[in-house]
Parts: structure tokens; sequence; C-alpha cells
């Protein structure tokens, strides 16, 4: 397995590692992508693919293989608030003239994983899958590739020019870098399921914010007879006993409005957390992070797939140019500042934007609050829609003006 050093060694075959092999690949490069999982595996996940993925998808050629898996199209979304107060937004309402923004794709990740890992074979990356990367292989400050544990239990390593960590929020590469910036300050746990439609449902995903938890619910198949159902709570509340999993669960439900009336029977529970993983850096000498292993902060906007893709084809782009000269040097930060600063840019008005929605869901009266003055002003509604589907840039929402009328609707009430 060691031998000549490939041209990239990728650990992780989701949206992140997949995408980037498959570019890579089509570059002509020797890339060997591994995973642990064989697929198709299951991944907890609202499995819903902001708006502006479809354009995306597009550019990067694989529109066609997920329009196969016949995903959903949500037109918009639908948040409830604690005590049933409810807001919509869809997205046709933006005004983009694309029609492919006019809706979200939604589709199950173990399809949808298992789509992205085939195309990527298809275009000539080498795939190990049922392959634990174990360690970095370090030559002083440099990695020079990963130490395996193959299928068998028996150890290998491969060597590569750059090694690329895309192994999800909770990477022990990352960690293995020094990666991490601080332990995790909000603790919260999730649990997915897959149920049948239930009474009532359309097209809209549908958000429900309670105290301590919030659930989303959308269609996942073009035919809607099979929806995500995907809870996120404090870790605090749920404990760790994982036999709690599903009276936990159906509890937590009864404590949402609508989703008590529903009264959903889940099936088998997946469960992920803690998240609010930042990262220090995501370029090293010879290594590089991608998708939630460079930084991952909350699912609830659900944004990470997108996100997992522009910045494998923003890693690309810096990658192919460095890795087709064999005699230039490896990429080291400097070659690779390119794509953190893409990465900064692509992230940062995000990260701010779902902090403050994690400090107004926090509280559930103003989250009450918020929610109602989102009912009674459409357009700040719609900007929010915008900014959560990747097609408004977040500064649109961050201005204090909005925050303002929002939360003070009659402007004799606003302060100073
Ligand atoms: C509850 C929840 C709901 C979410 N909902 C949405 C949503 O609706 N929309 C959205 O866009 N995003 C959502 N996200 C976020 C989204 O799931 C992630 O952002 C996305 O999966 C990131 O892709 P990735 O390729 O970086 O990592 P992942 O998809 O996590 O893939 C990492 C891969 O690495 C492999 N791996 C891990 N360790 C090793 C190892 N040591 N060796 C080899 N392989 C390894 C794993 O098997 C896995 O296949 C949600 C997340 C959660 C937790």
């Amino acid at each position: 397995m060691s031998g000549r050093p490939r041209d990239a060694v990728i650990v992780g075959a989701g949206p992140a590692g997949s995408t980037l092999a498959l570019l890579l690949a089509r570059a002509g490069l020797d890339v060997l992508l591994v995973d642990r999982a064989i697929f198709p595996r299951p991944k907890p996940c609202g499995d819903c693919l902001s708006a502006e993925a479809a354009r995306l998808l597009q550019r990067l050629g694989l529109l066609p293989a997920v329009e196969a898996l016949r995903p959903a199209r949500l037109v918009g979304w639908r948040v409830y608030g604690p005590r049933g107060t409810c807001f919509s937004a869809a997205f046709r309402d933006l005004g983009d003239p694309d029609p492919l923004v006019h809706h979200a794709l939604a589709v199950p990740r173990r399809e949808l994983d298992a789509a992205l890992l085939a195309e990527a074979a298809a275009a000539g990356a080498s795939v190990l899958t049922g392959w634990t990367a174990t360690d970095l292989l370090r030559d002083g400050a440099w990695t020079r590739g990963v130490r395996l544990r193959t299928p068998a239990g028996t150890e290998a390593a491969a060597l590569a020019r750059i090694t690329v960590g895309a192994a999800g929020h909770r990477s022990r590469l990352a960690r293995r870098h020094g990666a991490g910036r601080r332990p995790a300050r909000i603790r919260k746990v999730s649990l997915t399921s897959h149920i049948p439609r239930p009474s009532g449902g359309d097209w809209y995903g549908e958000m429900h914010v309670g105290d301590g938890l919030c659930a989303g619910l959308a269609p996942v198949t073009a035919a809607g007879d099979c929806w995500n159902l995907t809870l996120v709570a404090d870790a605090d509340r749920f404990g760790h006993d994982a036999r709690a999993a599903r009276p936990f669960f159906l509890e937590a439900l009864h404590r949402l409005p609508r989703l008590a009336e529903l009264a959903p029977e889940p099936g088998e529970l997946l469960a992920s957390g803690p998240f609010d993983t930042p990262v220090r850096q995501v370029a090293f000498h010879g290594a590089v992070l991608l998708g939630d292993a460079a930084g991952y902060f909350d699912p609830f906007t659900g944004q990470g797939m997108y996100h997992a893709l522009a910045a494998a084809a923003a890693l690309a782009g810096v990658l192919e140019p460095a890795l087709r000269d064999r005699s230039a040097a490896l990429p080291g930060p400097r070659e690779l500042q390119p794509y953190a600063t893409a990465h900064a840019a692509l992230t940062r008005g995000h990260r701010r934007v779902q902090r403050l929605i994690h400090q107004v869901l926090n509280r559930p009266a103003l989250a009450e609050l918020a929610i109602a003055g989102l009912a009674r002003r459409p357009a700040a509604a719609a900007a929010l829609l915008g900014v959560t589907g990747d097609l408004l840039r977040p500064a649109t929402l961050l201005s204090p003006r909005l925050a303002v009328s929002l939360l003070f609707p009659n402007p004799a009430m606003r302060p100073g």
C-alpha cells in the first residue's frame, strides 16, 4: 500500500471528500479516497440541501446524479414557535430568475453520499471503504500520508503529497493536527428518523422551535412517501443512556405543538453530537481540513452540505495546479492560503448568523417574539430564507435595524 506517494489521500467520503476526489481525479491526479464505512451507510442529517446547492451541483456536473435519486423539491420553509406562532417563506418569492433555485432538494444521505462516492470512483479516484485512518504519517512538521486499519484489522499506510482530512465534525485527524480551538460551548445532541408522510404534510420543510429543543420535518423523496424528522436538543436534558433515546424523542415531540398533533411513529433513530467544533486553522504542512472537519457549529440552518461542496470546489481549484507539477514543493500553509481565505469567506458570515439564531432560539420568549415579527414582515422572512438557503449574503440579515424592527414591530416601542 505505501509505495510511491499518491498526489492526494482524502480521509472521509462524505459530500466534502467525495466531491474533492471527483474534481482532482477529473484533473488527472492520482487520488485515494478512504472511508471507514461501507456504502451505502446511514448518516444523521436533516437530508435537505440548501437551495443554492442545486446551482453548485450543476456547475460541478453532479446534478444529474442527484436528480436520478428522485429527491423531494421543497418550495420553502415554515417555522413554528414554542406556542405555535408560525411564519413561512418560499424560495420563488426571492425573485431569482433561475428556476433551479426556486426549490431546495432533499434526499436521504444514505443514497446521496453513495451516489457522490460512485461519481468520484467513475472519475478515476481509487476508493477504499471499510478502511479506517488511525493516525497521520509525520516527518517533522510535514504530514506525509495516513496510517490505516484494513477491514481485516491489519495495519497499512498511504503516502501522499497532500493529506486531506474530510472525516466529519468529530475528526480524529483534525485533533491530531492540534487544530481544535476549544471544547464545545453548546452541548446539543440530535436524533434523526425517517417516517411515512405525516397527515397535512406538503412540500414545505418545517422547523419547530421549543424550550431547549427544535425539530426539522421534511419530505425526502419525489413521491413524498418518506420524511426526515430530526430533533436537536440540549445534551443535558438527554443524558447518556442510548436506551433512553426513543422515550426522550417521543416525549420531546409532544412538547412541540404541531408535532404533538402529528404524533409521528419514528423508525430507527440515528444519534449525533455534540456539535460546535471550531478549528484554529485549516491548512498545515502537507495537510488540509475540509467540510465539517474544518469547523462546525450547529445543524439548525442546514447548510453543512452546501458548504462542504463549495469548500471542496475551492480546495480543488488550489490543489490542482499545485499537484500537477510533480517537481514542485509540497503544498504547505503558504500554498494553501488561498483555500484558507476562501474557506473563511464562505463560512464566517454564516457562523455569525448561526450564532445569532442560536441566541434567539435559546430563549423561548424571544424566539416566539422573533417568529411573530417574521410572520408580520414577509420581506424579512424571505431574507432569512435566502441567507440560510445560501442564496443571499449573510450581511443581509446582520443589520441591527432589521433585528430591532423584528423584535419591536411597533416603532413607538423601539429603544433609543
Ligand atoms: C442532526 C444534523 C442535521 C443536519 N442537517 C443538515 C441538513 O439538512 N442539510 C445540510 O446541508 N447539512 C445538515 N447537517 C450537516 C451535514 O450533515 C454536514 O455538514 C455534512 O455531512 C458535512 O459533510 P462532510 O463530508 O464534511 O462530513 P461527513 O458527511 O460527516 O462525512 C465524513 C465521513 O468520514 C468518515 N470517517 C470518519 N472518521 C474516519 C476515519 N478515521 N477514517 C476513515 N473515514 C472516516 C465517515 O464514515 C463519513 O463517511 C446536519 C448535521 C446534523 C448532525
